[in-house]
């Protein structure tokens, strides 16, 4: 079996990854003429540091960023801590992987090194512009045709794939926040020579500012050599600019009269970047014969879950182990050997077909409720001064990610689905079903 990737995102390279360990042909088409990744931070909640232990890459990925301790939540006007979490052993423990915050070049690096590793073929400034759902087949902006037997459609928001695959363009819809993103040295923090800024740098945490319509998050990486800040606001972008170069006094004043130590770090930023966050429409079908979507090019979320990547690299992981299991245990095996015994072409891709459906139906529901969980979030943090803001900060107080340090249940019961899953299994199961039903049809 022959898989072209169309994307080496995080998402791309983890579905690589993923078919190379099932021994599938495997050739990623990357626009980019090098490869990249956005210069600022990432969380790596436990679901997505669950797969990356089962490539065998957490060593790696928690030598390269932090292991999270704690998460705090804090007042926006006078940095008042309303919520101290302990997110370090807590988390291993209930959800069985740690929760990393990791630089998204280090995490990008660590999976291509991997897919290479495996003898994935990423071919750089391979622009795809058409996508043939019939053969399949991806037509490059040079003119070269590649034909596969599955195409992915990892190339994210503004996806191509996703046109082929719906027969029409869906673009996705501002939601009407932006990011700042920036990160920050160690020493120019402690240039600074503030206790606060000093004793936020000091904690393995993730710390979170929240203010009417906006709110911030900042975090250590490179092992704390680093710092990385966000900052989320109603976006002023033009209607149709995804990502604009920011304009830094416009970022600061965004933030006057919070609290002073943000201010300070807020202080540090040379120059930034603004990208409108946005979405789509949940869309009719992911796949369509033997051509399929993942990550951001059919789920794209707000990043108020810290879930986006890490859903993608799920979607990349079940595919590898669908596809896997199809060619070990559908397209047999012959009586002589381990070589899968070719089925007629047309049969084979219907199957193909049939498990790129199943796919689609295990992650469907999964990534609609972290949509959901984003937009429920932004209500939650970006709540006006007022009463109602007054209770969310008292139940706040009372509330944590695990079962442990949650004193309502309210956060952790929602949570324990999203974290604690093991996506691979349930998708094993699925898979097994549906082998049971093929094998009754014949
Ligand atoms: C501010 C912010 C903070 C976030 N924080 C987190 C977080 O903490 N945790 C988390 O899990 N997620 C987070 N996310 C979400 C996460 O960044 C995305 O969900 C994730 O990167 C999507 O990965 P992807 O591989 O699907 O797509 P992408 O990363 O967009 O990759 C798509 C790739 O396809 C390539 N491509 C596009 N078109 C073509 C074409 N025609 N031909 C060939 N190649 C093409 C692109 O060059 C790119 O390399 C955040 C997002 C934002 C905006």
């Amino acid at each position: 079996m022959k898989v072209v990737i169309v994307g080496a995102g995080l998402g791309g390279l983890a579905c690589a990854i993923a078919c190379r360990r099932e021994g599938i042909d495997v050739e990623v088409l990357e626009r980019s003429p090098k490869i990249h990744e956005v210069g600022a931070g990432i969380q790596v909640p436990p679901n997505g540091t669950r797969i990356m232990r089962d490539f065998g890459l957490l060593p790696q990925l928690l030598e390269k960023g932090v292991q999270v301790q704690e998460v705090n939540f804090r007042r926006y006007k006078d940095g008042r801590l309303l919520r101290r979490m302990p997110f370090g052993d807590d988390i291993t423990e209930q959800f069985g992987a740690p929760w990393v915050v990791i630089h998204r070049v280090d995490y990008h690096c660590i999976l291509h090194d991997e897919a290479i590793r495996l003898g994935a073929v990423i071919r750089l400034g391979a622009e795809v512009t058409d996508i043939s759902t019939d053969e399949p087949a991806a037509l490059l902006a040079d003119g070269t045709k590649v034909v596969a037997d599955v195409i992915i459609g990892a190339d994210g928001q503004m996806s191509s794939v996703r046109t082929a695959v719906l027969g029409a363009s869906v673009s996705s819809n501002p939601t009407g926040d932006m990011a700042y993103r920036a990160t920050f040295s160690r020493e120019q923090l402690e240039a600074l020579g503030d206790d606060d800024v000093n004793e936020l740098c000091k904690r393995i945490a993730v710390t979170s500012w929240l203010g009417p319509d906006k709110h911030t998050i900042f975090y250590p990486v490179r092992g704390g050599k680093e710092f990385n800040l966000v900052l989320l606001r109603p976006d002023n972008l033009s209607s149709d600019a995804r990502k604009e170069q920011g304009d830094i006094d416009e970022m600061r004043e965004s933030y006057i009269g919070w609290d002073e130590t943000l201010q300070k770090i807020i202080s540090c930023v040379p120059s930034v970047y603004k990208w409108k966050l946005t979405h789509l429409p949940e869309l009719e079908s992911w796949t369509k014969n033997s051509v399929a979507l993942l990550g951001d090019a059919c789920h794209p979320t707000l990043p108020y879950q810290a879930q986006g990547a890490a859903m993608a690299v799920e979607d990349g992981a079940v595919i590898g182990k669908l596809l896997g299991s199809l060619q070990a245990q559908v397209l047999e095996p012959d009586s002589s050997g381990n070589e899968p015994s070719r089925l007629a072409a047309s049969s084979a891709q219907n199957l193909t077909t049939e498990v790129l459906a199943l796919y689609e139906k295990s992650r469907k529901t999964r990534t609609t409720r972290n949509i959901q969980g984003a937009v429920k979030n932004r209500k939650l943090f970006h709540m006006p001064d007022g009463f109602l803001q007054k209770i969310r900060d008292f139940v706040l107080g009372f509330a944590g990610v695990t079962r442990k340090s949650d004193w309502t249940y309210i956060s952790s019961s929602k949570q324990s689905d999203t974290l604690g899953l093991d996506v691979l299994e349930d998708c094993g199961k699925a898979f097994e079903d549906w082998k049971v039903s093929i094998e009754l049809e014949k």
